[in-house]
Order: structure tokens, then sequence, then C-alpha cells
């Protein structure tokens, strides 16, 4: 398939091909594709010497702060078929009272619930929709446990594509019925969400559905790499000392590890990588056994449980790539509690005024275990993920009532 239209194109992009990320066989770009021939996840390559060349922080620094503003080096090739909710570049706040609460400095969370439908999983999904749009793909399906269901179904609305999610059954109720109000036929499946993802296989195989789960096409990777092109940027190119990735499918720290390569080919800061820390929860840790087994590939997760839904996810078809990272920039596979989860958010709540989901939790709470095993230094520029909006998530009732007809001592209230 030619794509001379490509050369014209007032922001093109500069993909060349697909590789396979275990074994390097080469795949065409401009075709769908699901895993390699050896099931494992496709990667996006780019000439990044044109690229470089098209593509400056001189260029971006004039480029609305959102998510397309890296056009040249995102999949898409016809600017017809990017779709949009409005994703902007997230803020980087700190926590300062959380920090001097540990005897540190420098604490910083990349929040990521400003995003479209409310996480992180609209940088995949908003890339994964434009590309289906852009190969023909008419229906959709995936597994979820929540947010990345939600973010499919807006996307997959707002450019006419058919949507069809599974669940598993304790899915949060506020997951499952926003995936319904923005168009998808949503299923609550009695499983996991690796039995909800084999539906998804034989419901592809029965009916062509185009399946769209977590790395099982290449495309999701493309956008959540771009959180790793953002804080480069809002750091002023020079990368922190340690990033903190709640980890389930890991398509994020798989997508920053990518971007920072891709960044240095480009010229954009120099060889320093954070070190990449993989929360995950106790409850759900197979990364975790992996990394302290010195395995390459996780086994399955057996009876997962944690209150941080977006983590809980026995097996990963990218555990080697979350692996590889961890080991090579020095990082670690953290397991933390779900008491230390609730205990982190609510303390970054009532401290900093920041309303992390249990998952960003997480990541806090596994800094302070770091923190206090001296895996991280109290000065070390730290960043945490919260990837989705607190407020997606059910709260303590703390309110007290008043009777306004009785009398009132204000001193006490
Ligand atoms: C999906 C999700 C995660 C895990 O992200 P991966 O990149 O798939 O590992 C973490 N937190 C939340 C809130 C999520 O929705």
């Amino acid at each position: 398939m030619r794509h001379d239209d490509n050369l014209t194109a007032d922001r093109p992009t500069f993909v060349t091909h697909l590789e396979c990320s275990m074994t390097g066989e080469r795949y065409e770009a401009d075709r769908l594709h699901g895993l390699s021939a050896v099931g494992r996840p496709l990667l996006v390559r780019y000439d990044l010497a044109a690229a470089a060349r098209a593509l400056t922080p001189e260029v971006l620094a004039g480029r609305p702060a959102d998510l397309w503003r890296y056009r040249e080096i995102l999949p898409v090739r016809r600017t017809e078929n990017i779709v949009s909710l409005g994703e902007i570049a997230t803020p980087i706040v700190d926590l300062p009272a959380v920090a001097r609460a540990a005897g540190a400095s420098n604490l910083w969370v990349k929040d990521e619930g400003r995003l479209p439908t409310g996480s992180f999983k609209a940088r995949g999904l908003v890339m994964a929709i434009a590309m289906a749009r852009e190969l023909g793909v008419t229906t959709i399906a995936m597994p979820t446990n929540g947010n990345a269901g939600a973010a499919a179904a807006a996307y997959a609305s707002r450019v006419g594509i058919e949507a069809v999610i599974f669940c598993p059954a304790d899915t949060p109720e506020i997951n499952v019925r926003e995936i319904a109000a923005q168009g998808a036929r949503v299923y609550r499946v009695n499983g996991l969400i690796d039995d909800c993802g084999k539906l998804v296989g034989q419901g592809a195989k029965a009916r062509g559905w185009f399946d769209l789960s977590t790395l099982k096409e290449p495309y999701r990777i493309e956008g959540k790499k771009t959180m790793g092109l953002e804080l480069a940027e809002q750091f002023g190119w020079e990368l922190p000392d340690a990033i903190f990735y709640p980890t389930g499918g890991g398509t994020g720290l798989i997508g920053m590890w990518k971007a920072f390569d891709e960044m240095e080919a480009l010229g954009w800061i120099g060889s320093k990588r954070p070190r990449m820390y993989a929360v995950q929860a106790e409850g759900c840790a197979p990364m975790v056994r992996a990394w302290q087994q010195g395995e390459r590939h996780a086994t399955r997760w057996e009876d997962a449980h944690t209150v941080a839904a977006g983590i809980r996810v026995p097996q990963a078809v990218g555990d080697f790539l979350i692996l590889d990272a961890v080991r090579q920039s020095n990082g670690a596979a953290l397991a933390v509690s779900d008491a230390a989860i609730l205990q982190a958010v609510d303390d970054a709540a009532r401290t900093d005024g920041l309303l992390l989901c249990p998952e960003g939790g997480a990541t806090l709470a596994a800094w302070r275990n770091a923190l206090a095993e001296g895996l991280v230094a109290p000065d070390d520029k730290v960043l945490l993920f919260n990837c989705a909006t607190g407020l997606k998530y059910p709260m303590a009732d703390q309110s007290r009532t008043l009777d306004r007809n009785g009398p009132i001592d204000f001193a006490s209230l």
C-alpha cells in the first residue's frame, strides 16, 4: 500500500514499519495487525533521523499542549483519521507535605486523571481507535477492569465504530455504567480480566471483531508513550531520577521506555534514564514475583485481589518488556498492601489536597517503602503516576449532619 499523500500532509508521520518486540521480525505498516507470529506485542518503528529534522523541541514549543503535537512520531497517516476529545498535556503536581513528612523533597505526581474519561487509558485508546478507523475496522472488542473500556467506548462512539466490552463481574459500578453511557455494549462476566480476554478472542474469530486488548494491537503503546515525551519536556528535557508506575498490563511503562529511546535518537535527551519502579498490589504481583526470581516471563497470579482494580492483571503478554525496562534501568518491581494504598490516598488528599486513585496511591505507598529501604534517596527527583481521577472511586463517608433548627455551638464546628 502506498501513502504518497503522507508526503504532502501538513504534519506527516515518519512510520516505517512494525517489529516483533521479541524476535525483531519486521511487519508492514498500514495493515491491521494483532500480536506477532510468536504471540508477542508489535512495536511501531519510525525514521527517527528524518523525524528529527521535522520535529524539534523548538517546533514542539510552538504547538498546542496536547497529545497530537507529537504527530510525526505517532502512527496515524492521514490527518482526517485523528480523533480527539481534548487529550491535554497533564500537569505535574508536587506533594510537598507528604514528602516533608517522609523527610524527603522533590516528590511529583503526573496527574493523568485530567484526561478525557478520567484516566490515562484515553492516551492509549485515542491512538488505537484512530488507527482502527484508518485501517477500516467497524467493530472493536476488549476486556477491561473499567477505565480502558470507558475510553474505548468514548472514542469508538465518536468515530462510529461499534464497541463490545467485557468486564469482570466485580468491576466498579461507575465504570460499567460509564462504558454503557458512552455507547458500548458492555457485559459483566463471572471471571477475571484474562477470562474476559478469552471471550474477546472467541468473538474475534466468530464475528470478526478487532481485538483491542492491552498490547494485542500495536497502537495503545504509541499513545501511552506520549507520557514519556510529555514529562521530558515538562522537566526541561532532563528525566527524573525515578518513576513509580502502577503496573497492570504495563502499557505505560513500556511506552515510556520506548519514548526515552526515541527521544535520545531524536537528540532531545541524553542517555540518562530514570530508575523504573513497577508497582503492584500484594494481592496481584506477578511482575514482582518474576523480578525477584530473576525470570524474564511471569506466570499467572492465582486468586488476584486488590482495591486497585486497574492493576489487578494476573498475566501480561508484555511481561518481558516490563521486566527488561525495570532491570535495564536499575529499578525494581515492588508490591504494596491494600492498607498502605488506602493510607497513601488518604494522606495525599488530606495534607496536599490531591485526590489520587487507588493505583496512584499504590505508587505513593511504594515510594514510601523504597525510601525507607534506601532504594531512593530523600532528594531524588521522583515522579509518581496518578492514572485516573480519584473521583471515580468510592470514598469513605466522613460527613456530619447539622440541625439548623436547634442551637448551634459554632465554636465546636
Ligand atoms: C489501566 C490502569 C493501570 C495500569 O496501566 P497499564 O499501563 O495497563 O499497566 C493503572 N491504573 C489505572 C487507574 C488504570 O486504569
